[in-house]
């Protein structure tokens, strides 16, 4: 196992071949790596810019309305009958509603940076699509989103949005018509364009150094909790934890802390249960592949294919995850647990009835962890991040579920 000094991590991680330890790198077919290396170049220089970090700063505050305020659930906490404190960090009051638009934001101005006139990506359920969408209104770049001709139909609202944001929205009707032939069809378009346009990855995965520069974007996330705990409370949280889908906005929260005595726990998803097709639960059930341009751990089925995978929260149901998670829990830094479907949705609906703030059903498996633990814990505080918001969950759950009438409140 490596020795790793925490006090440095963030020098010395990724590699400069985009390596966390022997996960992450950069599996690209040959006609790409000049694209990439370009990326690369660009922002290593870029990122050290007082212009480009004082332009990012200011987008952040006037526009996203950053800082995102740290909350104390005081009612939901009493619940556990137990005096463990649970604090969210309030990425859902983050612009359109969640922390993706943090990295949006971020490559929007890279790109911009860089002469690019044109952003592309695939999209699942559109959360990803809608903030990259946002973000090129805000620069004035071109966008275009592909997406599965069956997503289309299943995330009308989202769609809706792209195109009144000004954005190309194309159907992918190859094979299953969902987000593999997204991400496939993408990836054709920016082979052939790569000169005038940059694809935008959606998390914290993919060829480096995307999984560097997510990260990068998202650390305002963490950094800010970290404050604006320790200005609350005069401490540090006993436990940091986030839903972990490609990694996000758990690597945003957890690295700002990576060299505190705090205990960092990822939560994925276990969906229906642990037989394979039922769950993304892919750091707890997956072994090491590569994978869309990346080595990580992911869900393989017999034939060492990415398996087919599910959660009630489209946005966590993914093969694998982003490369620093997997390197982070080999040399035993953060550990990495599950919430089944049926906790996410009771904890969806009690911070709903005990707070007031409804949240999306991917943020809701980190707050069902966060309430499991405080029972568990009986003292001390858990920070948890709320990556987004519920309005956009809350027809699927009132369909299945009613309006929370089988859970005691
Ligand atoms: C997309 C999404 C996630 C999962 O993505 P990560 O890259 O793991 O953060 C989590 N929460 C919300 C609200 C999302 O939209």
């Amino acid at each position: 196992m490596e020795n790793v000094n925490y006090a440095t991590y963030l020098k010395n991680y990724p590699s400069q071949d985009g390596k966390f330890g022997r996960f992450g790198g950069a599996y690209l077919p040959e006609h790409l790596v000049p694209a990439m290396e370009e990326i690369t170049e660009a922002y290593l220089t870029i990122c050290q810019s007082s212009q480009f970090i004082n332009e990012l700063r200011r987008i952040r505050r006037e526009f996203q309305g950053r800082p995102t305020p740290v909350y104390h659930c005081e009612r939901l906490s009493r619940l556990n009958g137990s005096k463990c404190q649970i604090y969210l960090k309030r990425e859902d009051l983050n612009h359109t509603g969640a922390h993706k638009l943090n990295h949006c934001m971020g490559e929007g101005l890279l790109a911009k940076f860089m002469g690019k006139k044109r952003i592309i990506a695939e999209t699942g359920a559109g959360q990803h699509g809608v903030a990259l969408a946002t973000a090129a209104a805000f620069f004035g770049l071109e966008c275009t989103i592909y997406m599965g001709e069956v997503d289309i139909q299943k995330q009308a609202p989202n769609v809706a949005r792209m195109k009144v944001l000004g954005t190309n929205v194309v159907s992918v009707s190859k094979g299953q018509k969902t987000l593999k032939e997204a991400v496939d069809a993408a990836f054709e378009d920016y082979s052939a364009n790569y000169k005038d346009t940059i694809y935008c990855i959606g998390s914290a995965v993919g060829p480096h150094p995307f999984p560097m520069m997510v990260r990068d974007f998202q650390f305002v996330v963490g950094e800010e909790a970290r404050e604006q705990f320790k200005e609350m409370t005069g401490f540090l949280p006993d436990v940091v934890t986030a839903c972990v889908g490609g990694g996000s906005n758990s690597i945003g929260m957890f690295l700002p802390f990576i060299n505190d005595p705090v205990e960092i726990v990822g939560v994925e998803p276990l969906g229906r249960g642990k037989n394979q097709g039922d769950h993304a639960a892919s750091m707890t059930y997956g072994s090491e592949g590569v994978m869309h341009g990346f080595n990580s751990i992911m869900l393989k089925d017999d034939k060492g294919e990415p398996a087919p995978v599910y959660s009630i929260a489209s946005g966590l149901d993914y093969q694998s995850v982003g490369p620093e998670h997997a390197f982070l829990r080999e040399i035993g830094r953060v550990k990495y647990d599950t919430a089944s479907d049926a906790e996410a949705v009771e904890a969806f609906f009690k911070l709903s009835r005990y707070e007031g703030i409804i949240p999306a059903l991917e943020s809701s498996h980190a707050v069902a962890y966060a309430m499991r633990r405080a029972k568990e814990m009986q003292h001390g505080s858990i920070l948890v991040n709320l990556s987004g918001r519920g309005d956009k969950d809350i027809d699927y759950v009132i369909e299945k579920y009613g309006f929370g009438e089988n859970y005691k409140f």
